[in-house]
């Protein structure tokens, strides 16, 4: 490793103003958002800040720094707003962080089919207010939505809270530029679809920065709707919201924003026994009007009166970091996990996994909603609650049962947060060792030297 010569080659590339090397300065990208990290910084213990951090402006500038860290045998590892849950973005303290936050540009690439062009350090928020002072929406809202950027939205292969209507952020992906360590910049050109070889910009969604780092982003974009109303309403139980949330699901009438909540997590929300349902309806005026009508004969129920349900949640909706930090002031610690899970086991998934976590000793809470439905399943969204003090154990222990359970149930060990590191070890589960082998032959085929972090390759 050559690091003083990469960095000393880097500063003739990008300026002095755009290497950052000093302790304070390289600080903030010591972590993203993993509860491991994040609560060893509020305890005050040893963390880990990056060698140095460089900022590109320019799609040409990471293509050259790719080749400089290949020449010097430096580790890079991309970082986007740092609100990744699972330490994929956290740096080892000799790799050199690319922050793509000068990569912020945001235009029409076509105006007519609704297709913005936007460089991979732009904030998801300043795209979203720009998009809706044209009339347009992404109407992609993660929880993340203001500290998200748009490269590592499409690195994690993100979903936002009215996917139900509108789809994750691969679905609004039309084209993509990804630099790729020894073979440069790849352009997919934005198309509304394609059929030709695997395809290359779906291969990339959701590399997290193992195999390239995505400078440029097609999306496709919506109308802003004409009429918006919230509904809400009770189930007898969460057997019973998952049930109504599959009928509704199937016969294609569900609210674009659709949240259902287990009994636990329906009292410690809305105050209320039972489990309850949110959600919002969009469209023109009279489609929305009629889903209204359909939605509540088919599942027998008055749901406009649970409209207020719907308001609180989205008074409160962007609020999780905020519950962080009350949580930890309290000496309790916070992990939130999802999966996929088809139908036919989403509730068995549910009691099982529920009685083990029960089982787990230091753990205080643990609630489940759902929040993205498909024809096929749903996601199940885990939120607990544990002792500080018992950290490492509780938290491992949490991970690995959940993580069995979902695999055990048939389900996917992640839904939309990705792998980072937290859930390396859990990869064998979803793919097995085939599975494994397979992204191993890629990292070496188009990353041979690893310029880019190469955990996948000391798997097993
Ligand atoms: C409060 C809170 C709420 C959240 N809610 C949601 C939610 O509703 N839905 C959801 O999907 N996620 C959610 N997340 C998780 C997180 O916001 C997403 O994973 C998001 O996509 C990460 O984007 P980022 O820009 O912060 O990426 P980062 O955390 O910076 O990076 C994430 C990963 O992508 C890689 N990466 C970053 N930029 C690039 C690039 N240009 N090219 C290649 N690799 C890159 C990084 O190396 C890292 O591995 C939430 C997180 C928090 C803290």
């Amino acid at each position: 490793m050559n690091r003083e010569r990469f960095i000393e080659q880097v500063r003739k590339l990008l300026g002095d103003r755009w290497v950052i090397t000093g302790a304070w300065e390289t600080y903030p990208y010591s972590r993203d958002y993993w509860p491991l990290l994040v609560y060893r910084e509020l305890r005050g213990l040893e963390h880990v800040s990056p060698a140095a951090v460089v900022l590109p402006e320019t799609e040409e500038e990471v293509t050259e720094i790719t080749r400089l860290a290949e020449e010097n045998d430096i580790i890079l590892v991309p970082y986007g707003g740092g609100s990744g849950v699972l330490g994929g973005a956290a740096p080892e303290s000799d790799w050199v962080v690319v922050d793509l936050s000068r990569l912020n540009w945001i235009r029409w690439y076509d105006e007519k089919a609704g297709i913005v062009d936007v460089g991979a350090g732009v904030y998801l928020r300043l795209l979203e207010e720009w998009l809706q002072s044209q009339g347009r929406t992404l109407r992609h809202f993660p929880q993340s939505y203001p500290e998200a950027v748009i490269g590592g939205l499409v690195s994690t292969r993100s979903i936002g809270q009215y996917s139900t209507g509108y789809g994750g952020i691969e679905d609004m992906i039309v084209g993509l530029n990804i630099v790729i360590p020894r073979i440069g910049k790849l352009q997919v050109k934005p198309v509304p679809r394609r059929s030709v070889l695997l395809p290359l910009d779906h291969m990339f969604i959701g590399n997290e920065g193992l195999y390239g780092i995505i400078t440029r982003v097609y999306l496709s974009t919506y109308e802003l709707p004409e009429c918006s109303e919230k509904v809400g309403w009770k189930n007898e139980s969460f057997n019973d919201a998952l049930e109504n949330a599959r009928i509704i699901v199937r016969k294609r009438i569900h609210p674009e924003l659709f949240r259902i909540y287990d009994e636990r997590e329906s009292t410690l929300h809305f105050g209320e026994d039972g489990s309850i349902s949110i959600g919002v309806i969009e469209g023109s005026c009279r489609i929305v009007e009629a889903k209204i009508e359909d939605l509540g004969e088919l599942i027998g129920k008055d749901i406009r009166s649970g409209s207020s349900y719907a308001e609180k949640w989205l008074d409160k909706r962007f609020n999780v970091i905020e519950d962080l930090w009350k949580l930890y002031e309290v000496g309790m610690g916070f992990e939130t996990i999802e999966v996929s899970v088809p139908w036919g086991w989403a509730y068995p998934l549910y009691t099982d996994s529920l009685r083990k976590l029960d089982s787990i000793e230091g753990l205080y809470f643990a609630g489940v909603h759902a929040s993205h439905f498909y024809q096929s399943g749903a996601a199940l969204y885990y939120t607990t609650a544990y002792s500080l003090e018992k950290i490492d154990d509780v938290y491992r222990e949490i991970w690995d049962t959940l993580m069995e359970e979902a695999s055990k149930h048939y389900g996917s060990i992640s839904h939309h947060h990705g792998i980072g590191r937290m859930r390396l070890k859990y990869l064998k589960l979803e793919y097995g060792e085939e599975g494994i082998h397979f992204l191993r032959q890629v990292k070496k085929a188009v990353d041979p030297s690893s310029v880019l972090r190469d955990d996948p390759l000391r798997l097993g």
